[in-house]
């Protein structure tokens, strides 16, 4: 019989684990991972969980049973700390060594770290686990005052999160507007503005230079432009990496992720890759892609379980072809993107509704006329006609995408 080994207790890995049972196979499945906590999704961890609105045992991928009943190992708070891939082995700390005939790599991605003076004080956080979600709320709950270093989506996150506890927050961002390498200039400060409006102090165009402290615990933060914004705890939220040490140190594939094809195998026909380590080909993008993103995590952890339970009955499965897709909460305000516009990828940003009006509102990014990705506000009905526009990689009307009285275009499928 054979062995499939996860390393990654993780999303991907929970689902590819049930993927591979669901696709008939029998063998063995190990799965890996360093927390001490079974799969759980993280999205919550920054806004209900967080807020103290949603309780934690909805966080979990699967019930505490469902491993047992689905014959899947489940290995807690062990590190996998090396890969021999001509013995076709993993080695976890201590020693112990698991052979395997397929392997999946799920280490997901860490917060990038602040390395400025006085970002090792008792009071900086991070938040990528649920022990973290845990400290913040605590945090949160003596109220006070709060940076956060970074206008991301953990940052906006957060940063709702703590008004929500009536906390005072400063959010710091380098570029000219939040969310600025997600969505751009124009997008990213509609949320400027819906954060000022819930009583954020948005302070854009300026970095930290320093994380001042007293007793060893923070007291404030120094900013690029002469600014100190005292604090009683910062949140660092600028960006993640991915845990890609143990497929680099065993030779495969690396280049801003595991390199991985449309299958999402990499360069070791024995290995895959998925989730948010993963740099897959995409078919429809005609380029590789790595997303850090939940149903990227969901979707191709099932797709590799998936095809890596085919090739074990000697089949393949089909490529790995859905749009990228993420979506966020803050405040009254939920949306879902889907497409991929990358760094300088998009020419025009057209609008349809009013931001300002409390209303549904929809943002498309364009390259020469064609969406590139769209954005449905509070508008979930959206989301299938702006799927169809990315993927059809048509031309639009311009004035038909912002004109909130006339149907969205309906694409012509692409010759
Ligand atoms: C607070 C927060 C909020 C988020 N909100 C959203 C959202 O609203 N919308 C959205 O689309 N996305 C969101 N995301 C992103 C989404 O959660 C991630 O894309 C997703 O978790 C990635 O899943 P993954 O399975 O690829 O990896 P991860 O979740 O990173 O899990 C990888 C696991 O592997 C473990 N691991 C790594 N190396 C080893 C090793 N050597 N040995 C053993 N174990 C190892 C890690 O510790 C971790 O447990 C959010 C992320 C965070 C942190």
């Amino acid at each position: 019989m054979a062995t499939h080994v996860i390393v990654g207790a993780s999303l991907a890995g929970a689902k590819a684990a049930e993927a591979m049972r669901e696709h008939g196979f029998e063998g063995r499945i190990v799965l890996v991972g360093d927390e001490r906590e079974r799969p759980y999704e993280r999205p919550p961890l920054s806004k209900g969980f967080l807020k103290g609105d949603e309780a934690k045992d909805k966080v979990y991928v699967h019930p505490e049973r469902w491993y047992a009943d689905h014959d899947v190992e489940l290995r807690l708070a062990v590190t996998v700390t090396g890969l021999h891939r001509t013995r076709k082995e993993i080695e976890l700390a201590g020693g112990e060594r698991v052979g395997y005939d397929r392997l999946l790599l799920v280490t997901g991605s860490s917060p990038r770290k602040l390395t400025v003076p006085g970002a090792d004080l008792a009071g900086v956080h991070y938040l990528r686990r649920l022990g973290d979600s845990e400290r913040l709320r605590e945090v949160f709950g003596r109220g006070g005052a709060l940076v956060v270093v970074g206008g991301g989506w953990i940052g906006l996150e957060v940063a709702a999160a703590a008004r929500h506890h009536g906390v005072e927050v400063t959010l710091i961002e380098p570029q000219p507007a939040p969310l600025h390498a997600a969505l751009g200039r124009e997008v990213g400060e509609i949320f400027a503005a819906m954060h000022r409006g819930h009583g954020v102090d948005v302070r854009t165009g300026s970095g930290v230079t320093t994380i001042e402290g007293a007793d060893g615990k923070v007291t404030g933060v120094q900013t690029t432009t002469g600014q100190l914004v005292a604090a009683d705890a910062v949140v660092v939220g600028v960006g993640v990496t991915p845990n890609v040490r143990l497929g680099e140190a065993a030779g495969l594939e690396v280049d801003n992720g595991i390199v991985v094809d449309e299958r999402l195998q990499t360069s070791d026909g024995a290995i895959w890759a998925a989730g948010d380590v993963a740099n897959a080909f995409h078919p429809l993008l005609d380029q590789q892609v790595r997303v850090e993103h939940w149903a990227n995590a969901s979707n191709q952890g099932t797709a590799a379980g998936a095809a890596m339970a085919a090739e074990a009955d000697g089949k393949t499965t089909e490529p790995y072809t859905k749009l990228p897709y993420f979506f966020t909460d803050q405040y009254d305000l939920s949306m879902e993107y889907h497409g991929h516009v990358g760094r300088g990828g998009y020419d025009d940003v057209v609008l349809r509704g009013d931001p300002a009006s409390g209303s549904p509102w929809l943002a498309f990014w364009l390259r020469q006329g064609r969406v590139m990705a769209g954005m449905n506000v509070n508008d979930w009905d959206a989301a299938d006609a702006i799927k169809a526009l990315v993927r059809s990689r048509a031309v639009v009307d311009r004035d038909q995408l912002a004109d909130p009285s006339t149907p969205l275009p309906t694409p012509s499928p692409p010759r």
